[in-house]
């Protein structure tokens, strides 16, 4: 297949070829304009053909029977988890990739585990105002337990995150920095790289709410040397259902079991248990077998594409996109400028609610996000209760940009504006 020009700019093309539903319609004779890969990507023939192939010939459960084809879906299962820890630059799969449900399950196993175990009151945890609820809600519920403060780094009216704050928040009582890699609502890519820094130096451990950027960016948690990093499969064409926790071996180590049931233990007697080791000590029950494998498969597509080349191609669309809609009267855009964002682009058009543009764009086949996006300070922060989002990936097109642009135009004028 050769999805990538000499130039390295991307045959877009020939990538939408592998994604069948790409090429359907909606509301009958519309053809699917698909801007909402923040939420969700789609996921090429490849991966639905690794699925079907997994449940068709290799799927058994993992780590448990002494049957040939147990063995073979484990062997597919931990060259996945390998698969995965290459591609993010973990030096140890087994020790340091826990397979999880999602990012939303990996932040709260950190919480839990190492919350617990970790923080009491008078200890502070800093996220930012831009944080998704994922990486809000399971801080909010540990201050409930242990008393622990959390505090906030503001965002600028331009949507970056506001270093100048840092060292101030930043204190001897900060245990944990929990930040977004990338903002799903601004696209903002945040400096990890200067925080994670800063908080070393202040002896706080970072955690890199990673959903957002592992499917767009390079990721290398050893050049990083962040703490623990949290992503999903299905934001970077895998399937849904599976995702991974990054950790630090010294830690996963030293932290107890979160959930508790069949394979994370060693030994079990009425008495009580002994924790198996790492990663089985934090994947209980029965773990999300054939979505881990086929997610390897996808990971090999976004090597052979290269994300510097995806990453490339989706900033060209948001840039051509927030110079159209700033020409338009009475849309406010929100974020960084292009040059520090990713394929996100969020904003507003006066006198019109994001429900009911988005609604409409629905009914031209353009699918967008409209809400909070699961970032309600955010958008307290920002003074609205709801945006539009357009999200970009690798199969979107400058065609689709130019007619979502022409979808705005359309709302502004079924409303009289
Ligand atoms: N963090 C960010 C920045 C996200 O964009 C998302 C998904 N919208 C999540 C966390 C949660 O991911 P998941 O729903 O896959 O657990």
């Amino acid at each position: 297949m050769s999805i990538v020009h000499e130039n390295a700019s991307l045959d877009v093309d020939a990538l939408r070829a592998d994604f069948p539903i790409l090429a359907t319609n909606v509301h009958g004779d519309k053809p699917l304009v698909y801007l909402d890969s923040a939420a969700s990507s789609q996921r090429p023939q490849q991966v639905i053909d690794r699925l079907a192939e997994i449940y068709s010939a290799d799927y058994s459960n993992v780590h448990r029977g002494i049957h040939a084809l147990s063995e073979r879906s484990t062997e597919l299962y931990e060259d996945a988890r390998q698969r995965v820890a290459d591609f993010v630059g973990a030096a140890s799969a087994m020790d340091e990739i826990i397979f999880t449900q999602g990012t939303t399950a990996a932040i709260n196993l950190v919480a839990r585990s190492w919350g617990d175990a970790n923080t009491s009151a008078g200890d502070e945890i800093l996220l930012t105002q831009m944080e998704h609820h994922s990486n809000i809600v399971p801080w909010q519920q540990l201050a409930e337990r242990t008393g622990v403060v959390l505090r906030y780094v503001p965002i600028t009216d331009d949507g970056r995150l506001d270093l100048e704050q840092l060292d101030t928040l930043v204190t001897e009582k900060t245990k944990l920095v929990a930040i977004s890699a990338m903002s799903n609502v601004l696209g903002t890519i945040n400096p990890v790289e200067q925080i994670i820094a800063r908080a070393h130096a202040a002896g706080a451990i970072v955690l890199l709410d990673a959903a957002q950027s592992v499917p767009h960016l390079t990721t290398d948690v050893q050049k990083l040397d962040v703490d623990f990093l949290a992503a999903s499969g299905h934001k970077m064409l895998g399937p849904s259902g599976v995702g991974f926790l990054y950790g630090k071996r010294a830690l996963l180590e030293e932290m107890p079991p979160f959930l508790g049931g069949g394979s994370m233990i060693r030994t079990v007697d009425l008495g009580g248990f002994t924790p198996a080791m790492l990663p089985a000590k934090f994947e209980a029950g029965t773990p999300p077998i054939a979505p881990a494998i086929a997610l390897a498969t996808a990971i090999d597509y976004l090597d052979r594409v290269g994300l510097d080349a995806i990453h490339r191609h989706e900033v060209t669309l948001a840039e051509k996109c927030v110079t159209a809609l700033s020409s338009i009267e009475g849309v406010r855009l929100y974020g960084p400028p292009a040059s520090e964002r990713g394929g996100i682009v969020s904003f507003t058009l006066d006198g019109i609610h994001a429900h009911d543009a988005a609604q409409l764009l629905d009914m031209r086949g353009i699918a967008v996000r409209a809400g909070h996006h699961c970032c309600m300070p955010l958008h307290a922060r920002l003074g609205v209760d709801a945006t539009l989002r357009a999200s970009f990936y690798l199969y979107n097109t400058a065609a689709e940009v130019d007619a979502f642009v022409e979808g705005i135009e359309a709302v502004k004028r079924m409303f009289g504006k």
